[in-house]
């Protein structure tokens, strides 16, 4: 029949103008990212940092640049802290392996700079903690202590009950 492949066509078209939207406005839109999304920039929460070190020791790509030094009580300082994030693989092993939960992903994802010189992050400098957090490697609350088991107290009349037998 002459224009069947016409009516074919503007059947599909019909039909995907009134089905549910599956593709994002982006960069009208931002996606909705997963929660736990690794692949941005990093947070550092410095005051609960402890100066451990076991963010870097943890990194397969020594992407995690760090100083201590000794404050005058003899504690252990952190004076650079600066990821080199050229080299990360997003794997999220330095976010676990924090005692803290101090060292964070976020969920930045518009990361592009113009000069690579602007690829490393310094976190001292700047925390970035006002960027949404990703929630991987998020230390779960500790469990409440389970209560523990109170003996019940006897009655007057069973001690007194008690006391007759013997
Ligand atoms: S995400 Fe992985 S590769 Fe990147 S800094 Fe952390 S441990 Fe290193
Ligand atoms: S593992 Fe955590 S507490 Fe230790 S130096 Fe790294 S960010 Fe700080």
């Amino acid at each position: 029949m002459f224009g069947k492949g016409i009516l074919k066509g503007l059947g599909v078209t019909a039909k995907e103008a009134v089905s549910p939207r599956l593709t994002e406005k982006y960069p009208e839109e931002k996606p909705q990212l997963p929660e736990r999304w690794r692949g941005g920039t990093f947070a550092l929460d410095k005051e609960a940092c402890i100066s451990c070190g076991l963010c870097a020791m943890s990194c397969p790509n020594k992407v995690i640049r760090q100083k201590f030094e000794k404050d005058e009580n003899n504690k252990k300082i952190c004076t650079e802290f600066v990821m080199e994030r050229q080299y990360c693989l997003f794997c999220g092993l330095c976010v676990e392996a924090c005692p803290k939960g101090c060292l964070h992903l976020t969920q930045e994802f518009e990361t592009a700079v113009y000069a690579s010189a602007d690829v490393p992050q310094d976190l001292l400098a700047d925390n970035n903690m006002e960027q949404p957090l990703s929630k991987y490697g998020a230390k779960p609350p500790l469990p409440k202590p389970a209560p523990k088991p109170v003996a019940p107290a006897s009655t007057s009349a069973e001690s007194q009950a008690k006391g007759g037998e013997a």
